[in-house]
C-alpha cells in the first residue's frame, strides 16, 4: 500500500473502487475519499500505519467467509479440534501463523492469533488468570495507559479492582511507586504497557516486583511490538507471564490482536478467547497476520523500525529546539507527547486546525492533566506511518516547523 502511495500508482485500489461502486456507489465513493485523505495527508497518529498490499490482499481473500470455530489440531494447548468441516487449509494457515509469530519474537511461548482486536486480546488475557474482583495494578489512561487497563468506562474498570501506579513529575514511570503499591496492595496481576508513553519500559524491573509479591506479570506491547521484534526495545519475553499486542500499529499488519503466554497458561488463554469471548476466528485476518509476521522477519523490517526511532528522536528534538515542552523531555520509541498546557487553546483545537491543513494527529492527555479527555492539553505524535511512506529525519523536521506555524497561529488568536 505505502509504495503505491509514494509512486503515485494507485491502479490496485482504483480497480477495487470501481468494483465496489458498481454494486454500492456511495460505499465505493466513501472508500475512495478516505483513500485520498490517507494519501494526501501527513499521518502522525502513533497507533496507525499503512500495511503492505500483500497484507491487504490476504485480508480481503476467500478466507473471509470460512467458519472455523475452535483450534487447529495438535496445538500445544491441548484444545483440539474445530467445530466445522473443511478446515484443513485454515488449520494449516493458523498453525503457520502461530509458528511465524513465535519466530518473530524468538520465543517458545504459547500464542493465540484469534483475538479480533487489542481490546479483545486484553479481555481474554485477563480472563485467563483473573477472577472478577481481583486486584490489578496498571498505568491509568491519564498517565498514558489504555482504556482496557482499568478505565471506569471500560469492562476492565467494572470487572476488576483496578489500581494505578504513577508517573513522576517528569512523566517517567515511577518504579518506586510501582514497588510501594505492589507491596501494599498485593495485586493478582501487574500490567505494563501503554498507549501514550514515549520512554523505554523496564520489563525486568516490573517482573522482579511482580515476582516479589506473587503477582502475574502481563505486558501489553501493542504500541511497541514492532520495535520489540526489531530489537529496538527490550523484549518482555522471558519476563512476562502474558503478553498481548495489536498487529496494526508499529507491526504494520492488519487490525487485530495476539496473545502470548507461558506454556502452562496455554489452555486457559485459548478457552478465554474461544468459546468465552469470541465465536468464529477471522481466518482472513489471521492470513493477514501471517503475512505481517513473514514481513517482520525480513531485514528491511529491522531497518524500518530503526528508522522509525531515528525519525522520532529528530522530530521530537526539533520541537525541543523551538522551545516546546515535550513530556519526559524526549523519546526512546515511535512517539512523543507535546505538552501545550501553557496555552489557552486545547489539544483538540490543535488537532482540528491541523486536520484542516492536512496533518493528522490526535489530542492526548498529559501528566497532571487539568482538561477533560475530550479537550486535553496535549497532542500525541508518532512516526511509524510516515516512515512507511519513506520519510526521513529531514522530512519530519519540516513537518515540525509546519506544526509550529499552526500553533503560533492558534496562540495569536
Ligand atoms: N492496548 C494498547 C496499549 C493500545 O494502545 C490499544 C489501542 O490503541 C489497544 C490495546 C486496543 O487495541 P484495539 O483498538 O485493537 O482494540
Amino acid at each position: 500500500m505505502f509504495d503505491k502511495f509514494n509512486n503515485d500508482d494507485s491502479s490496485y485500489n482504483v480497480e477495487n473502487f470501481e468494483l465496489i461502486k458498481k454494486t454500492a456507489p456511495e460505499v465505493g465513493e466513501m472508500i475512495e475519499k478516505e483513500y485520498n485523505r490517507q494519501r494526501n495527508n501527513i499521518e502522525l497518529i502513533a497507533s496507525e500505519n499503512y500495511c503492505s498490499e500483500a497484507v491487504l490482499a490476504a485480508n480481503g481473500s476467500c478466507l473471509c467467509w470460512k467458519y472455523a470455530e475452535g483450534y487447529p489440531y495438535e496445538r500445544t494447548s491441548g484444545n483440539k479440534g474445530r467445530y466445522y468441516g473443511g478446515t484443513e487449509f485454515v488449520d494449516e494457515m493458523e498453525e503457520y501463523c502461530c509458528d511465524k509469530w513465535r519466530e518473530v519474537f524468538n520465543t517458545d511461548y504459547h500464542v493465540n492469533v484469534q483475538p479480533h482486536s487489542g481490546s479483545q486480546a486484553n479481555f481474554s488475557a485477563y480472563k485467563s488468570v483473573l477472577k472478577t474482583g481481583d486486584k490489578v495494578l496498571s498505568m491509568s489512561l491519564n498517565n498514558g495507559g489504555h482504556l482496557t487497563h482499568g478505565s471506569a468506562v471500560n469492562f476492565s474498570g467494572e470487572l476488576y479492582d483496578m489500581h494505578f501506579y504513577d508517573v513522576d513529575d517528569n512523566g517517567f514511570i515511577d518504579m518506586e511507586d510501582v514497588k510501594r503499591k505492589a507491596e501494599e496492595l498485593k495485586p493478582k496481576m501487574i500490567l505494563a504497557g501503554a498507549s501514550a508513553y514515549s520512554r523505554k519500559i523496564d520489563f525486568p524491573k516490573f517482573a522482579e516486583i511482580a515476582k516479589s509479591v506473587g503477582a502475574y506479570f502481563m505486558v501489553d506491547m501493542a504500541h511497541i511490538a514492532g520495535l520489540v521484534a526489531a530489537g529496538e526495545h527490550v523484549s518482555p519475553f522471558g519476563y512476562a507471564d502474558l503478553i498481548t499486542t495489536t498487529t496494526h500499529k508499529t507491526l504494520r499488519g492488519p487490525r487485530g490482536g495476539l496473545i502470548f503466554g507461558r506454556l502452562g497458561l496455554a489452555k486457559k488463554i485459548d478457552s478465554a478467547v474461544f468459546p468465552y469471548a469470541q465465536g468464529g476466528p477471522l481466518e482472513h485476518v489471521i492470513a493477514g497476520k501471517a503475512v505481517c509476521a513473514v514481513e517482520a522477519l525480513k531485514p528491511e523490517f529491522k531497518e524500518y523500525q530503526h528508522q522509525v526511532v531515528l525519525n522520532c528522536k529528530e522530530f521530537c528534538n526539533e520541537f525541543i529546539k523551538m522551545g516546546y515542552n515535550v513530556v519526559t523531555g524526549g523519546t526512546d520509541n515511535h512517539l512523543f507527547l507535546l505538552d501545550l498546557s501553557e496555552y489557552e487553546f486545547t489539544g483538540r483545537d490543535l488537532q482540528n486546525r491541523l486536520d484542516e491543513v492536512g496533518i493528522t494527529l490526535n489530542k492526548n492527555s498529559v501528566p497532571n492533566e487539568k482538561r477533560s479527555p475530550m479537550q486535553t492539553s496535549g497532542v500525541r505524535i508518532g512516526t511509524a506511518p510516515m516512515t512507511s511512506r519513506g520519510y526521513k529525519e529531514e522530512d519530519f523536521v519540516k513537518v515540525a516547523h509546519n506544526i509550529d506555524e499552526v500553533i503560533k497561529e492558534l496562540a495569536s488568536k
